[in-house]
């Protein structure tokens, strides 16, 4: 590593900041300077993995939020590359093939898992969190830890199971390091599968459970406590709608007990709507 030397206790300090984090992993075996100037740029072309058409037009939700700056990302064309492949998927069965083979997102060498969905395919629900956590990981399924097991009891108040009426994902199919935030960068390229995910899985209403994955799928930067319990749509690439409730994650509900009570509002507004549609 280039730059100055780091005193020994300064290093200690600065590991014991790491893991007190909530870091449990290292990513790779080679530390990155962070602070180094980035490489010159080469003239050598990106790796092209197949014919690319132009490049589909983004969901674009019909909702009053705020629209997200298009993300300067340091390898656009890993999501053309994951937009591309998912396209390319006729079925869930192939989609989920897919994303297994996928090399493309850094976070998949620190899992232990894929996890890719849960519940029935094809219910009227589909709910997207965020991203696996550590029993996700472990077992290989989307919430099934605490948060995953308070959202079923839930959605168990309104009669619904992920048995019988939920399709569960997320909108990463890796868990990030020490359960970090997904990267811009990272959220992107999954969301190419997962806007793919929802095309093919086509449910009545979508859940989006959290504001990174409210965030995700509206592309908005409007925050949870504003787009709760608001209904809204997304459009998809192969010009579907599909009707949108954004709600508290459940693992902000572990923390904030307080907040249930809204979320016990969203979960009767889903269940009334889905009354409406005749789904239920
Ligand atoms: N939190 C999520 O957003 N998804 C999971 O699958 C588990 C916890």
């Amino acid at each position: 590593m280039t730059g100055p030397a780091i005193a020994r206790e300064d290093l200690a300090s600065l590991l014991k900041w790491y893991v007190d984090s909530g870091l449990d992993e290292t990513i790779g075996e080679e530390a990155i300077d962070r602070f180094a100037p980035p490489p010159a740029a080469t003239s050598a072309p990106a790796p092209v993995t197949a014919q690319r058409p132009a490049a589909p037009t983004p969901i674009r939700p019909a909702t009053p939020f705020p629209a997200r700056a298009p993300v300067p990302l340091e390898s656009p064309q890993l999501v053309e590359d994951a937009r591309e492949l998912a396209r390319r998927c006729a079925t869930i069965a192939e989609l989920e093939a897919a994303i297994r083979a996928f090399e493309g997102c850094a976070i998949k060498r620190t899992a232990k898992h894929t996890v890719f969905a849960d519940g029935v395919a094809g219910a009227p629900v589909m709910v997207v969190g965020e991203a696996p956590g550590a029993d996700e990981d472990r077992l290989g399924k989307p919430f099934v830890g605490v948060s995953g097991q308070l959202m079923d009891r839930m959605f168990d108040a309104i009669g619904m199971s992920r048995e019988r009426d939920l399709y569960i994902t997320n909108i990463l199919f890796w868990r990030p390091p020490g359960n970090r935030t997904p990267t811009l960068a990272e959220q992107a390229i999954c969301l190419a599968f997962t806007r793919r995910h929802i095309e093919l899985a086509r449910p009545k209403v979508l859940v989006l459970a959290g504001g990174t994955a409210a965030k995700a799928v509206l592309d908005t930067t409007e925050g949870i406590m504003r787009m709760r319990g608001k209904w809204t749509s997304v459009r998809l690439d192969d010009g579907s709608e599909v009707l949108t409730l954004p709600t508290f994650h459940p693992a902000y509900l572990l923390r904030t007990p307080a907040s249930k009570r809204q979320s016990w509002l969203d979960l009767l507004a889903l269940d009334k709507k889905l009354k409406e549609l005749g789904v239920r």
